[in-house]
């Protein structure tokens, strides 16, 4: 199993740390013969306008979308999770995600006063004691079909959104896994989503 970490734009060094941490074949994406030699791949961190942009650049847009649909198991941080939804509710002018998953999309959803934080949160399917989630400038889920499972959310003035999903083999999170040295989201992303697969 070879996972790719896209790297045209953001932090996909830090993914790529983190998947060798747990002993994985882990490798860059930037192109499309580097696309075709992964077998599941992980979007990073940064900003999803630029990574739309580039993606359509470098003729990847329509491939990952192919091999999202052919089930290729595809983790998300942040700005990979408004990559991965089928609508975002705010997108820039141009902007384009691969989809997959069967989400509205919010960007930078916490607002100004929040722009970055830190929470501790319990997660579905991860054991053990709550992860520290780092969110900067993070997405959260407004609204999603059944087909979603909601793994973990966050309450905001009595709202509850949720901030990491599943669905079938793609997995997505508002916050970074990738930059807090905890790597059980990828363990569970490559144990339970790319293993089984
Ligand atoms: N706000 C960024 C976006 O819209 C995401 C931020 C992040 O990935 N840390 O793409």
């Amino acid at each position: 199993m070879k996972v790719g970490v896209l790297a045209l734009q953001g932090d996909f060094r830090e993914h790529l740390a983190t998947l060798h941490t747990l002993g994985a074949q882990a490798c860059e994406v930037k192109t499309l013969e580097q696309l075709q030699s992964v077998d599941a791949l992980v979007i990073p961190g940064g900003e999803s306008t630029t990574m739309s942009k580039l993606a359509i650049a470098f003729g990847l847009m329509q491939p990952i979308r192919t091999r999202i649909s052919e089930g290729m198991p595809v983790y998300g941080s942040c700005a990979g999770m408004i990559m991965l939804a089928n609508t975002i509710q705010d997108p820039a002018s141009g902007q384009e995600s691969f989809g997959g998953l069967d989400i509205v999309v919010r960007r930078n959803a916490f607002g100004r006063q929040v722009d970055s934080f830190e929470a501790d949160l319990a997660i579905n399917g991860i054991q053990g004691a709550p992860m520290r989630a780092i969110f900067i400038r993070a997405p959260w889920v407004e609204s999603y079909s059944q087909a979603v499972d909601v793994l973990a959310s966050v309450e905001v003035d009595g709202a509850s959104h949720p901030v990491a999903i599943q669905q079938g083999k793609l997995l997505a999170t508002s916050f970074h896994p990738e930059i807090s040295g905890d790597n059980r989201v990828h363990r569970y992303f490559l144990e339970e989503i790319c293993q089984k697969a």
